[in-house]
């Protein structure tokens, strides 16, 4: 069996519909179609998720809702009216969207996801009803009903391990199953959404769940490129990665896959492949827990702008007890995650996503940490970017970081930060903003044009 998870722009319109109708309908295995909300149908346009958080704002501001809710609305019917549907699936959309309209406010978050969740819940009833009008064996399934349990963290639902025991139940059915995706209920029936672009979670928490021979995620591009094809002309295409280079990839500024969705697939050892729906014959880029690396070893280089350094001083800190303790128990108080922490003997710097921070929580924080930690320097900068080099052939390769450090030193640029983890598949040079594109490409030049085997 195989899950298949269609994006954003794989639903946005009719005819997107149908490239994904023929894609199901040309392999039998393909029984759990996992779906977006429609994205965008061209550069400019607006996805239906954001067009809901409009909706939603509005409706919590007190502000009118007719014209939101008609944007939203038009985005069905032009789809519907494309596909022949009758009126009944516009008219349970409509009642859809009212009915969360007038939900219970008093939880803006809660209300909130449950107006966003609403552009998967819907586009999945659409697309079940228009494979149903063909004759096609089809289904909406609800999560709830399907057993899809998350947590109720604040800020991201996460899949509890009773999930993937009830939608195992899934494995058998002969019927194609249209599920929505980026939601999940809690175990009190509360629904909660994942993190944006989680879809990608869902199909892989019912690819693990179901242990799918196969988790094809598609989307708008052939495969994953070894750098963002907007910076690097025709970039070199990946055939094949493990997980963990895909997930540091990820983290790092590739958007073609969520970060989040590599682990469930992962411990379940579903492989997983990204394809095109408008290209269905491209073979994609395969993810998998071993590939043959000899070839390079760097497999993609990644660069994401958005991170702040918190720097810290004390003289002495490398011999007092607890000092990292305390200072991360600052930033916890603060509900504040941070990403790595290079430090020197009587110095540290702590790396944060910038939108963590607001002028309020920094000032707490480097307060705090001035007064309770005696600190001799405290400041944050901003405007910091990592660029990542990823690939499992690194750790086998001597002089490597050296390679990459010449190549940013031809730039100009200064490297702020360099962090290894103890894994070796990853090597991060944090940089300022201004500098990332060039260091990119150069970095690009070094790794894939320079000498093409290594
Ligand atoms: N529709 C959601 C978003 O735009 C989730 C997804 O598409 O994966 O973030």
């Amino acid at each position: 069996m195989k899950v298949c998870k269609f994006g954003g722009t794989s639903v946005a319109s009719a005819q997107q519909i149908q490239k994904v109708t023929a894609i199901i309908q040309s392999d039998p295995s393909r029984r759990i179609v996992v779906v977006s909300a429609p994205g965008k149908r061209f550069v400019g346009d607006i996805k239906v998720t954001d067009l809901l958080i409009s909706l939603g704002q509005a409706a919590l501001a007190g502000q009118a809702v007719e014209a939101p809710l008609k944007r939203v609305w038009e985005r069905y019917s032009e789809i519907a009216d494309g596909l022949n549907l009758d009126g009944a699936i516009l008219d349970s959309i409509k009642i859809d969207l009212l009915n969360r309209l007038a939900g219970d406010k008093s939880n803006e978050e809660l209300y909130m996801d449950c107006i966003k969740a609403s552009g998967e819940d819907n586009s999945a009833k659409l697309i079940a009803a228009y494979f149903t009008s063909l004759g096609m064996k089809a289904a909406y399934l609800n999560p709830q009903d399907a057993g899809l349990v998350v947590n109720d963290l604040p800020e991201r639902a996460q899949a509890l391990p009773e999930s993937y025991e009830r939608l195992a139940a899934l494995e058998d059915s002969e019927t194609i199953h249209v599920f929505p995706g980026f939601f999940g209920y809690t175990a009190d029936g509360v629904l909660r959404t994942f993190d944006r672009g989680g879809s990608d979670i869902t199909g892989s928490i019912l690819a693990a769940a179901v242990k799918a021979d196969l988790y094809e995620n598609f989307t708008d591009v052939d495969c994953v490129f070894a750098a963002n094809p907007h910076i690097i002309q025709n970039p070199v295409e990946i055939d094949s990665m493990t997980y963990r280079e895909m997930r540091e990839l990820a983290y790092a500024g590739f958007a073609v896959f969520h970060d989040e969705a590599l682990m469930p697939a992962f411990k379940a050892s579903v492989p997983v492949c990204i394809k095109n729906t408008n290209h269905p014959s491209a073979p994609g880029t395969m993810i998998v827990a071993e590939r043959d690396y000899s070839r390079r070893p760097v497999t993609g280089i990644s660069a994401d702008s958005g991170f702040s350094t918190l720097y810290v001083s004390k003289y002495l800190m490398n011999r007092e007890i607890g000092f990292g303790r305390k200072l991360l128990q600052i930033l916890e108080d603060d509900e504040i995650s941070y990403e790595h922490i290079p430090s020197g003997i009587d110095n540290l710097s702590v790396i944060i996503r910038s939108h963590r921070l607001t002028p309020e929580k920094e000032a707490r924080i480097t307060g705090r940490i001035k007064s309770e930690l005696h600190a001799d320097e405290v400041y944050i900068r901003k405007d910091f970017s990592m660029v990542v080099l990823v690939g499992e052939g690194m750790k086998l390769t001597t002089g490597l970081a050296a390679r990459a450090a010449t190549a940013i030193a031809r730039t100009g640029a200064n490297i702020e930060m360099i962090n290894q983890g103890s894994s070796e598949v990853s090597l991060v040079f944090g940089v300022l903003k201004q500098d990332e594109t060039k260091i990119l490409q150069e970095l690009y030049k070094e790794f894939f044009e320079a000498a093409l085997v290594n």
